[in-house]
């Protein structure tokens, strides 16, 4: 029965007009590949720092149906409208990486929603490899409540390590875009940029949202 529902869903999704991955309505004579209704693409509010959006309106709604919802369809379309729309503005780089959920959560949701934005990136005409650098050794459930900085800082330090692979040693020296979803404090991108800098690359972060409270 599940099997033939889902079967049913692709049916009906290549029959009917594309949704808005925020609001759910219907995109009418959209360009192909869009993801935003006009009047949610109208709110979309570019992030003055990290080549990103604020963690705001339809961005947060979509970020929030893809992880809370566990919607891997408004997840990769959001990865691929955000790698069309961030490609034009990154720094030069020598390879793309992301920050790594821990495989619990991982296996939980199904999918990872940086590792599908490095993923988008790297899929752009001409980007660098995405390999993966890093692993996350912990999940503190304690983070997602944690307000201050100094909080979240203190439980994100320890949370990843690198991949000590060949990969790695041929970046020494390189720039390498290590990918988030959300940047909240900066403490989580922070540690893992902190712990690839430490392995003798030059990490720099990029995240699609920016909460407006970000510095
Ligand atoms: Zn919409």
């Amino acid at each position: 029965m599940a099997v033939a529902l889902t079967w049913l869903t692709h049916i009906v999704d290549a029959v009917l007009p594309p949704r808005c991955i925020a609001c759910a309505q219907p995109i009418d004579g959209a360009a192909s590949g869009a993801v935003w209704c006009a009047l949610c693409a109208e709110q979309l509010e570019p992030a003055p720092a990290l080549g990103s959006y604020c963690y705001v309106g339809p961005l947060a709604d979509a970020i929030v149906r893809a992880k809370v919802g566990r919607d891997a369809a408004v997840a990769r379309a959001l990865a691929s409208w955000w790698a069309r729309s961030a490609a034009p503005t990154l720094p030069r780089h020598a390879a793309i990486t992301f920050v790594p959920a821990p495989w619990r959560r991982r296996l939980a949701r199904g999918f990872d929603l940086p590792a599908l934005l490095a993923t988008a990136l790297g899929d752009v005409d001409g980007a660098p490899p995405v390999v993966e650098l890093l692993v996350a050794r912990r999940h503190d459930t304690k983070l997602a409540l944690a307000r201050s900085r100094e909080e979240r800082q203190a439980l994100v330090a320890g949370r990843f390590a690198a991949r000590r692979t060949r990969a790695l040693a041929g970046l020494a020296g390189s720039v390498v875009l290590v990918v988030d979803d959300v940047h909240t404090t900066g403490a989580t991108l922070g540690a893992a940029c902190a712990v690839l800098a430490e392995a003798g690359v030059r990490p720099v972060p990029w995240a699609m949202a920016v909460t407006p409270s970000s510095s």
